[in-house]
């Protein structure tokens, strides 16, 4: 089973009907009543990094919505900022947008798309008495500001001219004034309980080369300013975004209620995605790429949608959890293991049990004829009758993983140990007889066993019964293969609480197994291919670091279930 980003451009169909959250009750109200014929919602990124699974929360959300009603979702790259944004996250979205089944048609578009027009609104403002050019330091600026507990203060420019600010505003915009010297500030009310309703800037002056529009501009408008007025320009209906902009609300209304704006959208926030042992900030993803912590943005351990795409998980479950989690308007902190129990269950479902040795141990099963090979059948997927089986090979040396055996076993170890007997998956029962160990180490090397006819398939015919079941590979077929196991990428579970978030990281996120034994049918597994390795986990083939004939696995996520653990208790 495999995916490419491009297979679905238009969403599989059996969507779940997602059930009706505060913000579906909005916009079904809204076409109901007549407020709007048709819904139009946008996902806004600002191309500064690439999107993590929070961003999959809204992007699920904004074009769930425009699907569920009939509408349209704009995809607009929010790139007022030159500094921090690049192409390479402008494609790497679309891609993630893509991946996850949303399709944008044609209604891609970017802020900086509307430069001349924001700039004129900019002027439009200063030509109704509503912005000015205010020269005051960064560090007057917030001594003017106030603070919660008091009022700000007027800037002495504030009472400027029309003209004069209109002259001031054209030699920012001409670039014959240096970056920091002034800004464009809204004229609203330095007394606002509000603070970021005292006079917030506007346009401020940047020299930096734009991705799109190259050394067009010197002056970039702010988020707040240009956010509102791209929604307005576009004919946003639902201007849905997280609950830390609740109090840019009014300000996101001031300015499109003193412009003459084609229409009103309106905001509505709803609470951010947080995830245990994670952090969903770009700025601190950005930093751990940065700084070689990870190995890319795409790093299998990282909560990006590349990075999860890598490691094998799917878009269903990605939206699945996506929907789970809901919608609501409270801040909250969900259980990774909820996001691990929603691909787990996709798989389940879907993959082919297959069986690897990740770290293998010889067994030689020394009354077994050295030249005869069997094909053995092996079900490729129980919960899935129709994926059928196939053969697997069973010859007289075979691995075992190094686990499933110890010498001296500690008390209710029911793996093989000597002079116990155990059942080789769709085989034989083997008994353990004697061990070859390494001359120096000491180290276990070779175990010897027999194997009784009898029990092909399993079962003995005289009932008796062993306590486990082990998986194996034959040694002469094996096919070899790395496999790297990943663990949390962090070791705490509130990693934000940490003063350096750096310091919570897991050592052992990581751990890359070389020379692993797989099943002769994975030779030909295909990068992106999934499986479920008997007893081991689900795993993905690396589209990165495979090459032909040497396949790299990524352990997508592990059998034990905790979060269904977790929903039991709670019941
Ligand atoms: P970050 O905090 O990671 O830098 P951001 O909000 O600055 O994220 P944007 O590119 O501005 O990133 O986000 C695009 C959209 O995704 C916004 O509408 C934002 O509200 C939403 N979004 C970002 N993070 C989350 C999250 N954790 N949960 C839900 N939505 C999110
Ligand atoms: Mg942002």
């Amino acid at each position: 089973m495999s995916d490419s980003p491009k297979a679905e451009a238009t969403p599989a169909a059996g969507t779940p009907a997602t059930g009706t959250d505060f913000i579906r009750q909005i916009v079904a109200a809204d076409l109901k009543n007549g407020k709007h014929q048709s819904v139009c919602t946008r996902f806004p990124p600002e191309p500064n990094g690439y999107l993590h699974i929070g961003h999959a929360k809204s992007i699920c959300l904004n074009f769930g919505i425009a699907r569920e009603f009939g509408g349209v979702c704009h995809l607009r790259f929010d790139d007022t900022n030159p500094v921090k944004e690049d192409i390479e996250y402008v494609e790497s979205i679309q891609e993630d947008v893509r991946w996850l089944g949303f399709d944008w048609a044609d209604k891609l578009f970017y802020a900086s798309d509307y430069f001349d027009r924001l700039d004129e609104f900019a002027v439009e403002l200063i030509q109704k008495g509503k912005a000015y050019v205010c020269h005051l330091t960064a560090e007057e600026t917030r001594a003017y500001r106030g603070t919660l507990t008091e009022p700000g203060r007027n800037s002495p420019y504030r009472s400027r001219s029309i003209e004069e600010n209109l002259e001031w505003f054209e030699k920012m915009r001409r670039g014959e004034l240096e970056e920091g010297t002034c800004v464009l500030r809204a004229k609203i009310d330095m007394a606002s309980p509000n603070i970021n309703m005292r006079d917030p800037a506007v346009y401020r002056i940047k020299k930096a080369h734009h991705h799109r529009t190259g050394d067009k501009w010197c002056i970039y408008p702010m988020y707040d300013f240009a956010h509102g007025l791209s929604d307005a320009i576009e004919g946003i209906t639902h201007s849905i975004c997280t609950l830390e902009f609740e109090d840019h609300r009014p300000l996101y209304d001031w300015f499109l209620d003193q412009l003459d704006v084609p229409c009103h959208p309106q905001q509505i926030e709803f609470a951010r995605l947080n995830l245990t042992y994670t952090v969903l900030s770009k700025r601190k993803l950005l930093e751990l790429v940065r700084d070689g912590l990870v190995d890319g943005w795409d790093d299998p351990r990282m909560p990006t949608i590349a990075g999860y795409r890598r490691r094998g998980y799917t878009r269903e479950s990605t939206r699945n959890f996506c929907d789970r989690i809901g919608v609501a308007k409270a801040n909250s902190t969900v259980d990774v293991n909820m996001l691990e129990h929603c691909v787990r269950e996709d798989l389940n479902k879907r993959v082919a049990r297959v069986m690897a040795v990740l770290k293998p141990l010889r067994v030689v099963i020394d009354n077994y004829p050295d030249e005869r090979v069997e094909e053995i059948e092996a079900i490729n997927n129980p919960e899935d009758p129709s994926a059928g089986t196939r053969m697997v090979p069973f010859s007289k040396v075979l691995f075992i993983e190094q686990d499933d055996f110890r010498e001296t076993p500690p008390p209710k170890y029911f793996r093989l140990s000597p002079g116990k007997e155990v059942r080789l998956r769709y085989a034989y029962f083997i008994t353990c007889q004697r061990v070859v160990k390494d001359a120096q180490t000491g180290e276990v090397t070779e175990v010897h066993c027999t194997y009784d006819p009898a029990t092909r398939g399993g079962n003995a015919p005289d009932g008796r019964k062993v306590k486990s079941t082990l998986h194996w590979v034959s040694a002469a077929h094996a096919a070899g293969a790395e496999v790297r196991l990943y663990d949390r990428l962090f070791a705490v579970e509130y990693p934000d609480r940490e003063d350096d978030f750096r310091n919570a990281l897991n050592p052992d996120s990581l751990e890359v197994l070389q020379g692993c034994k797989l099943e002769p049918s994975l030779a030909a597994a295909q990068p992106g291919d999934r499986f479920q390795f008997e007893r081991r986990g689900y795993f993905c083939v690396d589209t990165k670091l495979s090459k032909l004939g040497a396949p790299v696995f990524n352990r997508i996520v592990g059998l034990k279930d905790t979060w269904a653990k977790i929903e039991k208790r709670g019941r």
